[in-house]
């Protein structure tokens, strides 16, 4: 019996931190993705091998590398056994150290859905609601994503939660979708109507959530990374938090911007003692158009009307960035420069296959 099924591929079990947490990972299945469905805090962000935020040490026991570690590790970390847990397999049992993650335990879904509903927000970003097969839990943090997958167009995408967990209805979840030309997922949504397709999806992933703290937050969007922001500002208004925020959203033109009325209505509701104020600014409008708000890049707009004028206590407050790796990869280097902790600055990116080390 053994030797017929000599070549069928086996579950293991890898331990973490000398046993403070040990979990089975099904043939197949990488490292992270079993950690996370155990439930285990494993840091992580972009999942495609790019952001090296899931590495770990291999203390014992082998592994597969699904692609080319040396693309994100250094030759001192390859050498000490580091491995980036999204992008490997277990060959046998192992033994890992890894520094977990602290933030809030969040059980992990997974669910078949509809598209339920599409909405055209800008010309390129599409609001899409899938409705799931069961209620859903809403333990999960405003900032984080969703994988979702049709089939025939593997493998799954990740996307941010638009709203609040808790602004949904029970087997709802609500995504900002711009469309990459060239990417599969996204020409296959944006080339015809799309209700009524299966999805199946599974949440929640990421480490970009609101933290708990009294002071100033700055937020940074471009593109559809509005809507992991708006979803961290709403769970703001929901918990009724004590800070004042700003929030910059970099825009080509005035066809880019969307939420207007959802922002006016975040402000609306801040806890009344703090501020919020919400500046979207504009890097290609044309000269002659009617727009009477700021333009030029948000970085250059942070600089001038908040760093050189000192209107902040930016030396103790937190940085939220969210949307295109490039706007990030700035904003992160801004905020840094006019002396926000680094540690005080979480983000998502939103990479792509463009960005999966080896692909070009
Ligand atoms: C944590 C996270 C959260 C995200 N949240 C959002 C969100 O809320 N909203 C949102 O719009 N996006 C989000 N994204 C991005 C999203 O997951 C998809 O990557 C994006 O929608 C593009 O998917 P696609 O299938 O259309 O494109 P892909 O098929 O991934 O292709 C993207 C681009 O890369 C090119 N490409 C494909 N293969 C290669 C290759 N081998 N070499 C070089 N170039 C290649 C394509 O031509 C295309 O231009 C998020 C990403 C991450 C990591």
């Amino acid at each position: 019996m053994f030797g017929l099924f000599g070549n069928k591929k086996k579950d293991f079990t890898a331990t973490v931190n000398g046993g403070a947490a040990s979990f089975e990972v099904k043939a197949g299945d990488n490292l992270l993705k079993a950690a996370l469905a155990a439930g285990v805090p494993w840091p992580h962000d972009c999942r495609v091998g790019s952001c090296g935020a899931c590495a770990a040490v291999v203390k014992k026991g082998k592994i597969k590398a699904l692609t080319d570690f040396s693309y994100v590790l250094d030759g001192e970390q390859l050498k000490a056994g580091t491995v980036l847990a999204c992008q490997c397999v277990l060959r046998g049992d192992i033994e890992v150290e890894v520094e977990l993650a602290d933030m809030p335990e969040t059980e992990m879904i997974e669910a078949n859905g509809t598209i339920s509903k599409i909405t055209d927000l800008t010309y390129d970003i599409k609001e899409l609601v899938v409705s799931c097969d069961k209620d859903i839990p809403r333990e999960m943090l405003a900032g984080q994503y969703a994988e979702i997958e049709v089939e025939g167009v593997a493998p799954a995408r990740s996307y941010s939660f638009a709203k609040a967990p808790t602004n949904e209805n029970t087997t709802d979840f609500t995504f900002f979708i711009r469309h990459v030309k060239g990417g599969a997922f996204t020409d296959w949504l944006f080339e015809s109507d799309r209700v009524g397709t299966s999805i199946k999806l599974t949440a929640p992933y990421g480490q970009f959530y609101r933290r708990e703290e009294s002071s100033q937050m700055v937020c940074i969007a471009g593109g559809s990374g509005m809507s992991a922001i708006k979803s961290i500002l709403e769970d703001c208004v929901n918990n009724k938090v004590q800070r004042n925020c700003v929030y910059l959203f970099g825009a080509r033109t005035q066809n880019d911007l969307y939420c207007a009325s959802v922002m006016q209505e975040i402000k609306n509701n801040w806890h009344p003692d703090y501020t919020f104020e919400y500046i979207p600014v504009l890097s290609g409008e044309p000269e002659d158009s009617n727009w009477t708000g700021p333009t030029g890049y948000v970085t250059d707009y942070f600089q001038d009307n908040f760093v050189k004028t000192e209107s902040m206590d930016l030396k103790n407050a937190q940085g939220y960035l969210c949307g295109p790796p490039p706007m990030i990869d700035s904003a992160i280097e801004l905020l840094t420069a006019a002396g926000i902790n680094e540690e005080s600055i979480y983000f998502d990116k939103f990479l792509d296959a463009s960005s999966t080390p080896g692909s070009r």
